[in-house]
């Protein structure tokens, strides 16, 4: 690694990025920094005064975006107590700062800065990376007092742009909630009010939407912010034309954080993504910066199985699940080409008692693990690890009966534990590591309900009005790392009783999450729009719980991330048999595509009586693939499949997965008239094959 003082002579120039890389350049007179990828560049300044303030970002696209006073700007955000306030109105000294390069292509530039009464120290890191229009951020305070302190209030997103006279329209999407307002991945575009009525973003563990939200004024420039929290965090968006401001703030509830003399508290990292055109940019520039700099490596390929896998999931039993039928289905899934065989909910004694059923599994649970390796397939279980019935052994210990939070959840019937709390979460990283280690374990499929749960006891070792904070970065987040490090090469799917954890925090934890859970062929589409605006397609996996084998069905899962089977694939007839295995190839085949291209939500989501359409497109190979799907659309017969992305100069080969033949449009007939696709049935699912011709 090396550093390099970040004191340079360099012209900044946004004209030419590719002979710019990554530059920070400092004005030593002024106090101020300059810091760019040719792409974006942001300036901040700490001030005569002492102030450290954001000064503007400007992208090489032309978009400028400044802070809306001079210097009311301010990444630093948070509060220690009651009112120690460390804001844009603090006053620092510079100690130190610096440009790391981690890769070859990224860089990291941070500034330390002292408070003048020496009372903490505060961190700033900035990363960019080359290719992205996006700075990621994250703000760190060092306790330099003799007694602990409190971090009450702490703002992941905090910025006061100037609005440029322009008006704003914003996007959110809605992440899963089965509840009586229920939320479903629906992505919900508002103008802002000019007033100051702010858009509003409720998020993480139990919250209602995805970690994210976009900007875009009338000429199609906008931002993107993404924070990285578990937590329950809310974001807002406000726009007060008469004071030409433009306000991204944000606020963590339930946060009483300690600070020990000389620790740090990382106030939550976020980002923020420029882009220029519709929602569909909003998302490709995240979804890259995201696969780029956040995401967990998917696993690599192996013996042809490439990720996003073709799963199968036992849920189609329920609970009433055994050695004998887990073997006929996966001797069966095996022929149909599933390459990753999950155990769902009912292989242990009990919810929190992760030792295999001895009825269930008379051979042992490593021996039906060995089978399915035997078959060639990976071997996933479903792990609840912060749920335990009462009558659960862990609780037989009378020190372990306060292991529980506070307020309790009820996944069925379990009792919540209190992930913070720290003999709990060591318990369950042992668990985690027995349990892999014993039955050979691939993938955990870790489900619970609501990750971050709320306690108020004072007999844990968090504080009680610290859960949110504690249970999302010190409970969970800590024991996925734990067990991930000791374990590294097992991948973990996130369910939060479905797709209820949508942040990008999530994203840094585990290769893909559910979306909605197994509602079906309309809301698996649904979901998977919805969902592939803020995180890349292989985080859109779908449970399918339908048996009839129809086009209009298995297409509803083909698009995404893992498509898990959930059918009791020994009942197949012959012919379901044959075509879900023809699908399973043709998901293969696809799949590499749709998890690296740009994806082009064409229609509004999937709703009963319409037609709707979704593609991924890689412009580098001018190759795309789309599938369309007819809801009981009357008179749907021919829907238009037009691509936005597609040359004008260029010639394209079209083929389908139904209709015969083959044949080659103009680009700029696909973008504009598009190609005909026939739908000839009220439900109905087509494949679109497009290629560029050279
Ligand atoms: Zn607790």
């Amino acid at each position: 690694m090396r550093l390099y003082l970040a004191i340079t002579l360099t012209v900044f120039s946004l004209a030419h990025p590719s002979q710019a890389g990554i530059t920070s350049h400092f004005d030593a007179e002024h106090q101020t920094w300059a810091y760019s990828n040719g792409l974006i560049e942001a300036r901040f300044e700490l001030n005569p005064a002492g102030l450290f303030r954001f000064v503007g970002l400007r992208t090489r696209a032309g978009a400028e975006w400044r802070s809306a006073f001079p210097g009311n700007s301010s990444p630093i955000c948070f509060r220690l107590g009651g009112k120690d306030r460390w804001d844009e109105s603090r006053t620092f000294r510079l100690v130190s700062h610096g440009l790391r390069r981690p890769g070859a292509d990224s860089a990291r530039l941070s500034i330390v800065l002292d408070d003048l009464r020496r009372t903490g120290q505060v961190t700033l890191e900035f990363d960019l990376y080359e290719g992205h229009p996006v700075l990621r951020y994250g703000v760190r305070y060092r306790n330099l007092t003799e007694s602990p302190t409190y971090v009450t209030r702490a703002a992941p997103v905090s910025w006061e742009l100037s609005d440029g006279g322009e008006r704003y329209r914003a996007m959110r999407v809605e992440q899963w909630m089965p509840v009586e307002d229920p939320a479903d991945f629906d992505a919900i575009v508002t103008t802002l009010a000019e007033d100051a009525t702010p858009v509003s973003v409720d998020t993480g563990a139990h919250g209602r939407y995805c970690t994210w939200l976009a900007l875009a004024d009338r000429q199609s420039r906008g931002l993107a912010w993404g924070w990285e929290f578990d937590g329950r965090a809310t974001v807002t968006a406000a726009q007060n034309a008469e004071w030409a401001r433009l306000s991204l703030q944000s606020h963590i509830p339930d946060l009483f954080h300690q600070v020990a003399p000389n620790a740090e508290f990382q106030v939550p990292r976020a980002f923020v993504a420029a882009f220029q055109g519709d929602w569909d940019a909003a998302a490709h520039a995240t979804q890259r910066f995201v696969e780029r700099a956040l995401a967990k490596p998917a696993p690599p390929a192996r013996n042809g199985k490439a990720f996003p896998y073709a799963a199968w999931d036992s849920w189609a039993y329920g609970q009433d699940i055994d050695e004998a039928k887990l073997r006929r289905n996966a001797e069966a899934a095996a022929r149909m080409g599933i390459e990753l065989f999950i155990v769902d909910l009912g292989w242990a004694r009990m919810l929190g008692d992760w030792r295999e059923d001895p009825k269930k599994f008379p051979s042992g649970l490593r021996a039906l693990s060995d089978y399915v390796h035997g078959l060639g397939m990976q071997f996933g279980v479903h792990f609840a690890f912060g749920e335990a019935m009462a009558e659960a052994p862990v609780f037989q210990s009378p020190s372990h009966q306060d292991w529980t939070s506070s307020v309790n959840y009820g996944y069925y019937g379990a009792r919540s534990l209190c992930l913070a709390h720290d003999p709990v979460r060591r318990w369950i990283v042992e668990q985690a590591v027995r349990i892999i280690d014993e039955y050979n374990v691939d993938w955990i499929l870790q489900d619970g309900e609501n990750m971050v749960r709320e306690c108020r006891k004072d007999t844990h070792t968090h504080h009680p009005g610290d859960s949110n904070y504690a249970g999302a970065v010190d409970g969970l987040g800590w024991i996925l790392r734990e067990i991930q490090s000791r374990r590294p090469h097992v991948a973990w799917e996130n369910c939060e009783n479905g797709g209820n954890l949508m942040t990008f925090q999530m994203v840094q934890n585990y290769v893909t999450s559910i979306v909605n859970d197994a509602s079906g062929a309309r809301d698996a589409r649904k979901a998977t729009s919805g969902a592939t605006f803020p995180f890349p397609a292989r985080y859109a996996d779908r449970y399918m719980p339908e048996d009839r084998m129809i086009p209009y069905v298995t297409r509803s899962y083909l698009f995404g991330g893992p498509w898990i089977f959930m059918n009791q694939l020994t009942q197949f007839s012959r012919e379901d048999f044959e075509f879900a295995s023809a699908e399973v190839a043709r998901f293969k085949d696809i799949r590499g595509l749709v998890t690296a291209g740009k994806i082009l939500h064409l229609t509004e989501p999937a709703a009963a009586g319409r037609t709707d359409a979704i593609a991924a497109w890689d412009s580098a190979t001018e190759t795309g693939v789309a599938v369309v799907t007819r809801d009981n659309t009357p008179h749907g017969d021919t829907f238009w499949l037009r691509i936005p992305e597609a040359d004008a100069e260029r010639s394209y080969r079209i083929r389908f997965a139904e209709a015969p033949g083959t044949f080659t449009y103009g680009g700029q007939q696909l973008r504009t008239q598009g190609v005909p696709v026939k739908l000839p049935g009220e439900w109905y699912s087509e494949v679109v094959y497009i290629d560029g011709i050279k």
